[in-house]
């Protein structure tokens, strides 16, 4: 393939369309108009369209949006509804128990509950409307450098229509370099290009592991008359039955407009046992019987699948380097005890917009003159993150030692019994088949579906309406197969088969009851990352695929 690009050059570049690359970018258009800037900006989306990506029916606490935009409710947003009133349940198996003590940083009374996909649609059409140059359909696929071999100049957009054997087809389109002063990347939790940085400049060093959780989630249409008709509580928070004690994660219920809900399961990847399945735990979760009550007569119209980064302050990398800034989930912008990212990541992209006003007056763009870091100091997007800054480490802990953690951290602002806990890499946590046996191996009996409120995950992968041309390299690199069917099926049974909620690796077994070999569906892939992040031996790396595949959500 020639390697000589087509070049676009921008003043600056947005990588990815989320909430914090696009509150980034339209918080730069405004400053830059009241300050006499001039400045060239654009973003880029590997999803199909802005918010085809963005996954999470969610409560939006609107502190960065009233600063954003202060006439958002005028503007147009799309909220779903407001929230009336939280509740907290402990789930055994068979009962649940409404806790009558929510700690106020999940009070979410008269916060918003959004469609974030609907949400970042409609920022990315306020982003345009004040003149970025907004590019779906194209993915970041490797970092461009300066001659120095540091500074960060832009970002090379994946080629189009290249064969699985690698080879370009008639169809063929060079991805472009985008060349530009600045480059923001929000790419979300565990960012291909964050992550290609950090192997050649220091981000992360002297920094706690990044940690990260997955969700499930969905979206049900209920009937006209249900739960949520005359309840005090429309966002429900659950914790308990399916994941137990020793595995953190919870539930939840948020109220959606036109009699829907938001539902999903997040289990934190510190999970130890190997035989533990995402996506049975969340089918059980369902099946509870104070859930399934809530969803009755419901009907599955959308499902997905999404990391989250949830380590928070402590795992913070260096935000700023010689014309690159990080912002949003690539950079833990995570307020974890309010279980809440969207406001973080939104206010952490609206710092850097300022950090590249105030270094635009110097004409200068690097480590030193972008002042990100600093901006994030003195903001109250610091005072969150700091107050949650052992959070992850205390709910991580086994048993109900955690609940004495999180009193003292709710009593002492944050810091607990000591500060600085530590955290484990979350690949580094299953348990050897070989030394414990799976307590979970015998509630792992397959769950049953109906096609409507409950399904398999096949269906879910059809309801998450992800596409991927088949006949493209296969962008899950698992770099040696003969380990899958070795090693990892003897000590662990091959964990993928179980975390992926996509259903994209599957194990053929031999005659003898052994691993044999591994396929894999990448088709089915709902870009969430969960296999490089779990995978214990490192032996999966994401890739993003071609620009504008993957998920193509619209309401979750
Ligand atoms: Fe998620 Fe990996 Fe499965 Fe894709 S293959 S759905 S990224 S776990």
């Amino acid at each position: 393939m020639d390697d000589v690009r087509e070049q676009i050059e921008f003043d600056v570049l947005f990588v990815g369309g989320g909430p914090a690359s696009l509150a980034g970018a339209i918080h730069l258009m405004n400053l830059s108009k009241t300050r006499g800037l001039d400045l060239e900006v654009a973003l880029i989306e590997k999803g199909a369209n802005i918010g085809s990506h963005a996954l999470s029916g969610a409560v939006l606490n609107p502190i960065a949006l009233e600063e954003l935009i202060p006439d958002y409710k005028e503007s147009g947003c799309p909220i779903e509804t407001d929230v009336r009133g939280d509740e907290f349940h402990f789930l055994t198996s068979t009962r649940h128990l409404r806790v009558p003590f929510v700690p106020k940083y999940m009070h979410n009374k008269g916060f918003h509950i959004i469609s974030l996909s609907k949400f970042v649609s409609w920022l990315g059409s306020v982003a345009e409307g004040l003149g970025v140059n907004i590019f779906p359909g194209f993915a970041g696929k490797e970092v461009l450098y300066g001659q120095d071999d540091r500074t960060v100049i832009g970002v090379r957009t994946g080629d189009k229509g290249v064969g699985r054997d690698n080879v370009p087809k008639a169809n063929f389109e060079a991805g472009i370099d985008i060349l530009a002063k600045v480059t923001v990347f929000g790419e979300g939790p565990r960012g291909s290009l964050v992550q290609a940085i950090s192997k050649k400049l220091p981000i992360f060093d002297g920094k706690m592991p990044q940690v990260f959780e997955t969700g499930i989630k969905e979206v049900i249409q209920l009937p006209e008359t249900n739960y949520f008709s005359d309840s005090q509580g429309n966002d429900v928070h659950t914790f308990g039955y399916p994941l137990g004690l020793n595995t953190h994660g919870g539930g939840f219920i948020y109220e959606m407009k036109d009699n829907r809900v938001s539902l999903g399961l997040i289990v934190g990847l510190s999970y130890q046992d190997p035989m533990l399945d995402l996506y049975e735990e969340f089918i059980r979760f369902k099946r509870h019987p104070f859930v399934s009550e809530l969803i009755e007569g419901g009907r599955v119209i959308e499902q997905g699948a999404r990391t989250i980064v949830s380590g928070g302050y402590y795992t913070v990398p260096k935000l700023a380097v010689s014309g690159g800034l990080f912002v949003g989930g690539s950079a833990s912008m995570l307020n974890a005890p309010a279980l809440k990212g969207i406001h973080t990541s939104m206010k952490s992209g609206m710092l850097a917009a300022e950090a590249i006003v105030e270094a635009s007056s110097k004409e200068l763009y690097t480590e030193e003159t972008l002042s990100y870091d600093q901006q994030l100091e003195e903001s109250w997007l610091r005072k969150e993150l700091y107050k949650g800054r052992n959070f992850t480490q205390a709910i991580s802990k086994k048993g109900l030692v955690k609940f004495w953690h999180i009193g003292t951290q709710y009593l002492t602002g944050g810091r607990g019994i000591f500060d600085r806990m530590p955290l484990e890499e979350d690949a580094k946590t299953l348990t050897p088949l070989t030394d414990v046996p799976s307590p979970r191996a015998k509630m792992n009996e397959k769950q049953s579906y109906d096609d409507v409120l409950f399904v398999d995950k096949l269906t879910g992968v059809y309801l998450s309406k992800t596409q991927h041309r088949e006949d493209q390299p296969c962008h899950l690199i698992v770099h040696d197969l003969d380990l899958c069917v070795n090693a990892c099926f003897e000590t662990y049974q091959c964990p993928c088969t179980r975390f992926c909620p996509g259903n994209v690796y599957e194990l053929e077994m031999d005659d003898e009851g052994r691993g044999k070999r591994l396929k894999l569906n990448p088709a089915n892939c709902l870009h969430c990352k969960t296999c490089e992040i779990k995978d214990p031996y490192g032996n999966i790396t994401w890739i993003c695929p071609e620009g504008g595949d993957g998920p193509g959500y619209t309401v979750v």
